[in-house]
């Protein structure tokens, strides 16, 4: 966040003070979680398969992965499940935030994925974008960018208008869906890019923008994911 950013921040906290996206307890306004749910949410890394980001037990690798690494910071459960919801419906960007920056902690120790050329958010379509008023896959990047320097680059896919939201849809319609991102024309030939959204459910919005962007000439595509859907354990 530039310091432009951290002022108009302090003043909106005046008027809406802010809270913590997880519990809705009152929070700084320099803060984006409070440290109870910091702690709950935060995962240990280790759990999860490097390569489709699910956790070890739900690795989806067998399918053909079209990206080639991918992290992600939290279960899309409890408290992060409530937070990325908020951010969704009532523009509390506090988790987006909060998991960019860890996102980009993790990857300034990575250097593969350090010397990536740019970060790509998962586009929404126009109208989803007017009626939320941002991309919460964008503050996400904008995050992880403050954090490893390296520039989003949101203008190499697009998706199309009239498609529904991922979320909303069963397994074969999520396939037939993402159809909708296409490429934006831009020459990314030999890049390495890092895909960025907010959740990762059956790995399809991410293996269709990964294999977009390599059909537009990009050699490797690593994504980080704020939250990953683990399959419920049968009791
Ligand atoms: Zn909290
Ligand atoms: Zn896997």
């Amino acid at each position: 966040m530039n310091k432009l950013q951290m002022f108009s921040r302090f003043c909106f906290d005046i008027i809406y003070p802010n809270r913590c996206p997880c519990c809705d307890e009152f929070l700084p306004w320099n803060e984006y979680i409070c440290s109870k749910c910091r702690e709950k949410v935060l995962i240990d890394t280790n759990e999860l398969c490097g390569k489709c980001g699910k956790r070890k037990e739900d690795c989806i690798c067998g399918a053909v992965l079209k990206y080639d690494e991918a992290v992600a910071i939290s279960y899309y459960e409890n408290e992060a499940k409530n937070a990325l919801i908020s951010m969704k419906n009532s523009s509390n960007k506090n988790f987006g935030i909060f998991a960019g920056e860890v996102l980009g902690n993790i990857i300034n120790k990575k250097p593969e994925w350090k010397s990536c050329d740019g970060i790509v958010p998962v586009p929404m379509n126009r109208w989803n974008k007017i009626l939320r008023g941002y991309n919460q896959a964008k503050v996400i990047a904008n995050a992880i960018s403050d954090v490893t320097g390296i520039p989003v680059m949101d203008d190499c896919l697009i998706k199309r208008f009239g498609y529904k939201s991922q979320h909303s849809l069963n397994a074969v319609d999520r396939e037939k869906n993402t159809e909708s991102f296409q490429p934006m024309g831009r020459d990314l030939e030999g890049m390495k890019l890092i895909i960025c959204d907010d959740i990762i459910t059956t790995g399809n919005t991410l293996n269709r923008c990964a294999e977009l962007l390599k059909m537009c000439g990009v050699e490797k595509v690593y994504a980080a994911v704020a939250a990953t859907v683990r399959r419920k354990r049968e009791e």
